[in-house]
């Protein structure tokens, strides 16, 4: 039973979209799918708010499987055997200095999401260890840690409220001058001064309806007023089309300025201003090093480059084209 206890708690950390979704109870057992067994040890310290510095220690990670949840205790060796087969994380190691932008690139399914989730705990490693600022994130809080790291993702959820309600959540009690600040460095602040009844403005279905690119600022707001020393973006931009991209795009320049960053790239420009590009294929950093480096390299990096990133108006010779980051 006390099994249960870590993904409840785990629950507080998305109370908010819980009680949005309380039509749909299944949407409550996807959240417990999330975040199984993640919790906060008994004696879980705090990680202080400028901890920066992000290191991947020899990571390996496979997802658990429903059945194995229930049979986690019972070390039997149907669980070891299933834990060496599925892993989908490989011996990942990396640091970045505080306030360095590392980019992953690589095919769809190669694992760069599930690097990322390893960062805010959304799972705990197999192996290895994650750390921020020399702590391992397994013995901080996850309240300190998820104020610590901030995501933004290609589809950002905002809650039926009013925008102020939507930026507190970020910083409760935060002041309207602050509010105002966030979003125009998040490039929203002229959208939302010109709205009838701007900040008291209410989001969502039954409410002002948002286009994907002002959600995302929305987000980036969220996120300027949480002011996180990490900062991981998932393919943030895409599916908008190029002109919300470029108002994203800016906002995404104030979010990352002084802020340990790991993005998950597929603009050029992202990747070419990276302190570090990650390559990985098949849960491995298969290439690491800088833009020019890898291209002279002609390995992984070099292909993708020309399939990808050379002119990214050029649909990919075969296959599904890519999706820009
Ligand atoms: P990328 O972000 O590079 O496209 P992902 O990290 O999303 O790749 O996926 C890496 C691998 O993990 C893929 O094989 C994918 O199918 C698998 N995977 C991703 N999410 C889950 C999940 N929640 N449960 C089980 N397997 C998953
Ligand atoms: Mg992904």
């Amino acid at each position: 039973l006390g099994r249960l206890y870590g993904p409840l708690t785990a629950l507080a950390n998305v109370r908010v979209d819980v009680m949005t979704a309380l039509v749909s109870f299944e949407r409550v057992f996807e959240v417990l799918d999330l975040v199984p067994m993640v919790a906060d040890k008994p004696d879980a310290g705090t990680l202080p708010a400028d901890a920066a510095r992000v290191e991947f220690d020899h990571v390996a990670f496979r997802y658990p499987t429903a059945d194995e949840v229930s049979l986690a205790s019972l070390e039997s060796v149907a669980v070891l055997d299933r834990a060496r087969s599925g892993e989908v994380l490989h011996d990942v190691s990396f640091t970045a200095e505080p306030g360095q932008m590392i980019a992953l690139v690589g095919p769809s399914g190669a694992g760069k999401t599930t690097i990322t989730s390893l960062l805010g705990r959304l799972y705990d490693a197999t192996g290895g260890a994650v750390r921020i600022g020399g702590h391992d994130v397994r013995d901080v809080t996850l309240a300190s840690l998820r104020d610590t790291v901030g995501v933004v993702t290609q589809d950002s959820h905002m809650f039926h409220d009013t925008i102020r309600g939507n930026l507190l959540y970020a910083r409760p009690g935060a002041a309207d001058d602050d509010l105002w600040a966030a979003l125009r460095a998040a490039n929203i602040g002229d959208l939302v001064a010109g709205l009838p009844d701007g900040l008291d403005t209410v989001v969502g279905e039954r409410g002002h309806r948002l286009s994907g690119g002002e959600k995302q600022r929305l987000a980036i707001a969220r996120l300027l007023l949480k002011a996180p020393s990490v900062v991981v973006l998932d393919e943030a931009t895409a599916h908008l089309d190029s002109e919300s991209e470029a108002a994203v795009q800016a906002a995404l320049a104030n979010a990352l300025r002084g802020r340990t960053a790991l993005v998950i790239a597929h603009r050029l420009s992202t990747v070419r201003d990276a302190d570090q590009i990650l390559v990985v294929d098949g849960g491995r950093i298969v290439e690491r090093g800088r833009h020019e480096d890898l291209l002279a390299r002609g390995g992984t990096y070099a292909d993708l480059y020309h399939r990808q990133f050379r002119d990214p108006a050029a649909p990919a010779p075969s296959a599904p084209a890519p999706h820009p980051v």
